[in-house]
């Protein structure tokens, strides 16, 4: 049943379309085509596409109503006020600016163009990077996550397709074992099928119950804190090569007048997060590698001459490897998660000259058109969940996309009060069990107390110490997590690396 709380308005011309001889078709003004036709058809059609014209493109475009007051910046003095009640539709029109495709194909469009423009940028100079970046080793590193479970997979070895989107090579069996076991749900634990691109179980685990559901969503929320300390443990790297080979380290003057040393080199990047089928995430990252200018800490400079783009290919390989941390503790998970990346990396050289594996171009427009995507490889795309639609949604016995949404509102819950609460506000609709696990958990923020997440920006982050406070993961500072990097990261001997194919 469908209901609409729609009220149809009055048809400005009744007689068209009511008898069975009149052969044009009824124009109504609820349909997209109608409310255009008839917009189109009023005199003042012209000054009305120029009032709309701030949001032109935008699918839900943002109503502003009220008074604008012009004031005179020196005198403070009011000089004109205009009111929207006199404007075209009563309103201005502002763009919604959702960067999600899905969402506002227009908002994300100028968002994609501009990431776009702003990771070339950042390979080849303009819009104030200077030129000599262009001289800057840099590379595209792909980054995954680890397994959480099996699931149905396309492997192919070798490629001979010309288009990797229409691929038809012959795949590999999905999981081909010799023993045929069951898991212990009694469910198969193989699959012996060569699955198309285009097959509907692929990223759906063979076993729903064996799979770690609370694992994945877990290491979703914290992949961003994972790449913080990688792209920190590839700088230390580097650091360390630096002094190997004799290059200097940089005296900068702080602000409160003391001499710093700076390590030589240091790393730029701009990155997108994509939805895998399976719903964990993979990152896309340009790397670039920047020197540091003793006068002026901030300015992109370029590096060394003893550090290179196979340098800066060991340091995220070395740093992928070794980065591995705990995630705070969890009344789910006494002692936390484990966070490390995938078995997977890719990491390929970026070529300026057009020829080499991958271009600037190809990059930036790889990275821009995720950076407006969401979770739609997953099959699920919604607006923001909440108590009340949630359970649309949710489901710990359902499939594997219900599973995961539930997972994320489990875990995701409130698990501790503020003591004020416990004072004055203990009506908050808590169940006994989510009060009997605040005993473990008092230090954890309450999910409304965390600070707003930063929408991020499309382009590079800044190298150095700001570079850090840009991605920050809305959780808790890992306070009981181990120190994030081995100490056994030390930089390899030098040797000459092959460029990686395919
Ligand atoms: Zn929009
Ligand atoms: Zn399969
Ligand atoms: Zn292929
Ligand atoms: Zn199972």
């Amino acid at each position: 049943m469908t209901a609409s709380t729609l009220t149809p308005a009055p048809r400005p011309h009744p007689g068209r379309g009511a008898t069975a001889y009149d052969e044009t078709a009824p124009i109504h003004t609820y349909t997209a085509a109608g409310s255009a036709l008839q917009r189109a058809g009023t005199t003042d059609y012209p000054a009305w596409l120029t009032h709309v014209r701030a949001a032109a493109g935008c699918t839900r475009p943002i109503r502003l109503v009220g008074a604008i007051d012009t004031i005179d910046g020196a005198t403070g003095e009011r000089l004109s006020r205009a009111h929207t009640v006199g404007m075209p539709d009563a309103a201005i029109y502002k763009a919604c600016g959702n960067r999600r495709a899905r969402v506002c194909p227009g908002c994300a469009g100028t968002y994609q163009a501009d990431a776009y423009q702003l990771l070339r940028a950042g390979l080849v100079g303009g819009k104030g990077v200077p030129d000599t970046v262009s001289r800057h080793p840099a590379v595209f590193a792909t980054l995954t996550a680890p397994g959480f479970g099996t699931v149905h997979a396309r492997t192919v070895r070798k490629h001979t397709c010309t288009n990797r989107r229409r691929c038809d090579c012959r795949p590999e069996p999905c999981h081909a074992r010799r023993d045929t076991g069951l898991c212990e749900h009694h469910r198969p634990a193989v699959c012996w099928a060569r699955h198309e691109p285009t097959d509907a179980v692929l990223g759906q685990p063979l076993c729903l119950d064996c799979y770690q559901y609370d694992h994945q969503v877990v290491w979703n929320l914290m992949a961003g804190e994972l790449w913080r300390r990688t792209k920190q443990a590839a700088e230390r790297f580097l650091a360390r090569l630096a002094k190997t080979r004799g290059i200097r380290t940089v005296p900068i003057v702080t602000s409160t007048g003391k001499i710093r040393r700076l390590p030589p080199v240091r790393i730029s990047h701009g990155k997108a997060a994509e939805f895998q089928a399976r719903g964990a995430v993979h990152f896309h990252a340009l790397l670039r590698l920047d020197g540091v200018n003793p006068a002026d800490p901030t300015a992109v400079v370029p590096p060394p001459a003893g550090i290179t783009t196979v340098d800066l290919e060991d340091a995220i390989r070395h740093a992928v490897e070794q980065v591995a941390f705990h995630t705070p503790e969890h009344p789910d998970m006494p002692g936390g998660w484990p966070i490390t990346w995938g078995e997977q990396v890719d990491v390929r050289h970026i070529s300026l000259t057009g020829r080499g594996e991958v271009t600037d171009g190809m990059v930036a427009g790889y990275l821009a058109k995720y950076a407006t995507k969401s979770t739609e490889a997953t099959g699920h795309t919604s607006t923001r969940l909440d108590a009340d639609t949630v359970g649309h949604h949710a489901d710990p016995d359902g499939d594997h996309t219900a599973r995961l949404i539930d997972a994320c509102w489990r875990l995701g819950g409130p698990t501790s009060t503020r003591e004020a609460d416990d004072d004055n506000d203990s009506d908050d609709g808590q169940t006994d069990e989510q009060e009997h696990h605040e005993d473990h958990t008092a230090d954890v923020i309450r999910l409304a107390d965390r600070p707003p997440l930063q929408r991020p920006k499309p382009g590079f982050y800044a190298p150095g110490p700001a570079a850090s406070a840009a991605p920050t993961p809305d959780m808790p500072p890992a306070h009981t997590a181990p120190p994030s990097v081995k100490p056994a990261l030390t930089p390899k001997p030098r040797t000459p690396r092959a460029v990686p194919s395919g």
